[in-house]
């Protein structure tokens, strides 16, 4: 079968670097470390693991960074242990084909999604498990690259086959439909984000970014809390029109008054320093951002009231600089987030998200913009980067039905 993966090769990925600065998509060229290729159908390892067919694959941002490799070597993650190979595409619904029999609950035929993507002691099986996956946040498992995984090439959401471990995937409901189950992974991010920060009636909120994520965000943040102002920051129109349909009370598109608009929002003083130096005394309550680069850090920390709070809901995998003095001068609480974990003692991420789905409590309508056969993978990820032509929210690949 083929798969879309990543070879991790220093070789390879310094040669990317050259290339790219003359050839905006030398990472879908030949010498890539991103590879379309031929693998064996990955057999499952042992009785506690199962075999799924993919039916289709949600673009995510970070398959995007693996692919070009926008990740500096000096960011933290960098600095723990590596896979040498990463199979692309985890926003996923498959059907099972094969269950071990310690597999669990779930049989073969179920409709799943993958939840646990990333090497914890749930696919390690240590037992003792680690305090973070104990609290169910696998995402920060300190057993990471400890032991050796029963098998490495497992495919994944851009292969038609894939196995996972009995703890991976997630059950989708039945009232779910597949293009829903496929913004499940991406909801549970949205929670995880919302969940760290919740709104509290009368809150002014600002979801910066309007990307899956961030427009996920707003659709999470107005269902949980009906009592708050949620405004968002677009770069484009069809992303503004977008999150209000999923009830957020104004979009800003930014331009270089971003600050005077905010500030008479949010009933906030305005003040301006030498050198452009801006900040508003007062502002929002809570900041979502679903970028989380330089930029929009130094923005969301001008832009929050004293004592407020920011989640960084952004994948970013390159250091910058930031002017962290809004931290102590107005008491800003910054908060990070990795993907999904455990919201309560008996929900996961997921759980929320599904059920919100289900509830009809956030309608994705319209999140689903372009969608591609798995093939032509090279066409899907330039949509995914031509968002003002193509107006793609999110990008879809879909293997091939028998
Ligand atoms: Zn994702
Ligand atoms: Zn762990």
């Amino acid at each position: 079968m083929k798969a879309l993966y990543f070879e991790n090769k220093i070789i390879k990925v310094a040669v990317l670097n050259v290339t790219s600065k003359f050839n905006k998509y030398a990472a879908l060229g030949r010498f890539s470390p991103t590879r379309y290729s031929e693998i064996p159908e990955p057999q499952i390892p042992n009785q506690r693991w199962l075999k799924v067919k993919n039916k289709s694959c949600g673009l995510c941002g970070t398959d995007i960074h693996f692919i070009f490799m926008q990740m500096d070597p000096k960011c933290s993650p960098a600095a723990a242990p590596g896979i040498s190979r990463k199979y692309l595409g985890h926003e996923l619904v498959a059907e099972v084909t094969e269950a071990g029999s310690e597999a669990g609950d779930i049989k073969v035929g179920d409709r799943v999604s993958l939840r646990i993507d990333w090497p914890s002691c749930f696919q390690m099986e240590i037992d003792p498990p680690c305090r973070q996956c104990r609290l169910g946040n696998y995402m920060l498992c300190e057993n990471l690259g400890k032991k050796t995984m029963p098998i490495v090439d497992t495919g994944g959401g851009f292969s038609p086959y894939m196995v996972m471990h009995r703890t991976q995937p997630y059950k989708i409901p039945d009232t779910l439909s597949d293009a829903e189950a496929i913004l499940l992974e991406p909801t549970a991010c949205a929670v995880h984000g919302v969940f760290k920060q919740k709104p509290s009636p009368g809150d002014k909120v600002l979801v910066i970014g309007c990307g899956t994520i961030g427009l996920l965000t707003v659709a999470v943040a107005r269902a949980i809390q009906q009592d708050a102002k949620i405004y968002a920051l677009a770069r484009y129109p069809f992303q503004a029109e977008m999150a209000m349909k999923l009830g957020a009370d104004g979009v800003l598109v930014e331009d270089k008054d971003i600050y005077r608009h905010l500030a008479k929002l949010t009933g906030a003083n305005y003040w301006q320093g030498y050198f452009g130096n801006k900040i508003l005394l007062g502002g929002f309550d809570v900041v979502y951002d679903s970028i989380g680069n330089d930029k929009t850090i130094n923005d969301a920390l001008r832009w929050t009231r004293a004592g407020g709070n920011i989640v960084i809901l952004g994948i970013n995998f390159k250091p910058g600089k930031i002017d962290y003095t809004p931290i102590w001068y107005q008491e800003v609480n910054i908060i990070g987030m990795n993907c999904h974990a455990n919201e309560s003692e008996k929900d996961t991420s997921f759980d929320v998200a599904a059920r919100l789905i289900s509830e009809k409590k956030i309608k994705l309508e319209g999140i689903i913009t372009h969608r591609f056969p798995m093939d032509r993978y090279k066409d899907a990820i330039k949509t995914f980067f031509s968002k003002r032509e193509s107006k793609a929210i999110k990008v879809v690949l879909d293997h091939e039905v028998d």
